[in-house]
């Protein structure tokens, strides 16, 4: 699948407003800084990618079971996790301009301990992806600064370094308005949103939005194993909305406050771990590009060990190349026992399982997968986003506009357009439409477009990716037959009305 290599974040941007992907929350008022409504397409495209994970990862395998647990959840969980104290980035606020910025993403080292650890995982990795390079990293300045401090491929990272020293001694300009040597010393700070239940606002009442649906399935474990008579190796997958008071947003919904995860825990026997790790990443991966992105703008990138979440023994991220550079989409942690163990010594309550063959209770070790909704969404859609060449109806050169999304994911599946709004179509058209609508054979939306010149409708049909139009012209009438267009090729086939939607249907396929 080709896109534009020179798509930028604004194009993306303006074609997802004018086209109802996504507007900004409460424009009429302003708007909220980096919060974001899905449009009409929008919700078609997100609603798609979450049933496409779901179907691929709960219902086509044998060893995952799905939840839905509440958002608000006893605040003893998040105390008992860990996040309530180390759910924190390292902030530092630039003394010039005031602006705060998260200290971890301004370090010479993280980009330098990418370098490094590539040569460790090149095997890995390379299996993958075999355009994978250093020279992926040219267009980073990170890159460039470490390159400047003289950093080669492989030199042991400065480990022995807070990060307040390394802030302090370092070179590094404010990313705004570029003074050096100004940043504050960086302090931890909290990313859990917090709230109030019940009337009286007080200690008592006090509870956490959760930075993460995860919590709500370990604590859940012995009522789904009680339930389902599961044992390890088995998932528990969840899709559901997060919060995190991030000291910085941006880039459009890559990084919002609130947003939504696509999680499974998988349980495995302890010391099973690491081949289950490995499974997982590649899996996960092979999600993505089996729904089309495309494998040169992938990647895996394993943390570095301090680089790790309070809970985590290992984790890769599998990072997309955005407009802006790689960022990261998904995240493979093994989190071992730690959670598990966590709540049974805070809560009393044993969450193990038995093993039959070693005659004894195991706290199962988990591997978890963590996809970001709209993180997928902006992926999908940033790689589908295509301009060609073309030529009007009138004969002239034109850029013609397009997503190439995969038919699963097109918010709109068929459009059904009458050549013209001439009475004598219309009957017929809307004929058509409700049979291909109420045929059973198309899983989404079934589009009825009669505005504007029939030209006009096919660019506007490419523009949001609908894979496929039917037109309904003045010979329609005799044989009934329509022309089917197909979006990335622009043929022209005759198609019978009769067995249409099967057709149709054939051909999302
Ligand atoms: P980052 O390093 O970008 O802050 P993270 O490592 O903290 O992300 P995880 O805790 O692994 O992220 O969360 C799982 C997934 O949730 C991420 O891979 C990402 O797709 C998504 N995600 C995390 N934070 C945000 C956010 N602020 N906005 C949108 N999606 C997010």
């Amino acid at each position: 699948m080709s896109n534009q290599p020179s798509l930028d974040l604004q194009t993306l941007t303006s074609l997802c407003k004018r086209r109802g992907f996504l507007f900004q929350s409460s424009e009429i008022y302003g708007g909220l800084a980096s919060t974001w409504d899905y449009g009409p397409l929008g919700v078609e495209l997100k609603n798609n990618v979450k049933a496409a994970w779901w179907k691929h990862f709960v219902w086509e395998r044998d060893d995952m079971v799905g939840l839905d647990a509440s958002i608000l959840m006893h605040p003893d969980v998040w105390r008992a996790s860990g996040h309530a104290a180390h759910f924190s980035d390292p902030l530092v606020e630039c003394r010039e301009c005031n602006l705060r910025f998260r200290a971890d993403h301004l370090m010479p080292w993280k980009v330098y301990g990418k370098m490094g650890r590539q040569k460790d995982f090149l095997g890995y990795v390379t299996d993958i992806n075999p355009e994978w390079s250093l020279s992926d990293e040219a267009d980073s300045w990170h890159y460039a600064l470490a390159r400047k401090r003289g950093y080669k491929d492989h030199v042991a990272k400065p480990t022995e370094k807070s990060v307040g020293e390394l802030i302090d001694s370092s070179d590094i300009p404010c990313p705004s308005c570029k003074s050096v040597g100004s940043f504050t010393e960086p302090r931890q700070f909290n990313q859990m949103l917090t709230t109030h239940l019940g009337p009286v606002q007080d200690d008592a009442s006090l509870t956490f939005l959760r930075p993460e649906t995860a919590q709500g399935i370990f604590v859940n474990f012995d009522n789904v194993i009680t339930a389902t008579r599961r044992r390890p190796p088995f998932g528990i997958a969840q899709i559901g909305k997060a919060f995190r008071n991030e000291i910085t947003t941006g880039n459009f919904i890559f990084r919002t406050r609130e947003f939504e995860i696509m999680e499974i825990e998988f349980f495995v026997k302890p010391g099973e771990d690491n081949e289950w790790h490995e499974r997982w990443t590649r899996e996960c991966m092979a999600w993505y590009t089996e729904l089309g992105l495309d494998q040169a703008r992938l990647r895996l990138r394993p943390h570095e060990p301090d680089e790790l979440a309070h809970y985590s023994k290992a984790t890769s991220d599998i990072e997309y190349k955005f407009p802006w550079g790689w960022g990261e989409i998904q995240g493979i942690a093994n989190r071992a026992d730690f959670d598990l163990r966590a709540h049974t010594q805070a809560s009393g309550q044993a969450l193990s399982y038995f093993d039959d063959a070693a005659k004894q209770h195991v706290v199962p070790y988990v591997i978890e997968p963590s996809a970001g909704v709209d993180r997928a969404v902006m992926a999908f859609l940033a790689d589908a986003y295509t301009e060609e060449e073309a030529v009007s109806a009138k004969g002239k050169p034109e850029t013609r506009v397009l997503l190439k999304l995969h038919p699963t994911l097109a918010p709109v599946k068929v459009a059904v357009l009458p050549l013209s709004r001439n009475e004598r179509l219309a009957p017929t058209a809307r004929e058509v439409h409700h049979l291909v609508r109420r045929s059973g054979a198309i899983d989404g939306l079934v589009q009825y477009d009669d505005a504007q010149s029939i030209g006009r409708r096919y660019r506007r049909q490419d523009e949001v990716g609908t894979p496929l139009c039917v037109t309904v012209d003045f010979d329609t009438l005799d044989d009934q037959a329509v022309t089917v267009r197909d979006r990335d090729t622009m043929t022209q086939d005759r198609v019978a009305i009769e067995g249409l939607a099967q057709e149709l249907r054939r051909r999302l396929e």
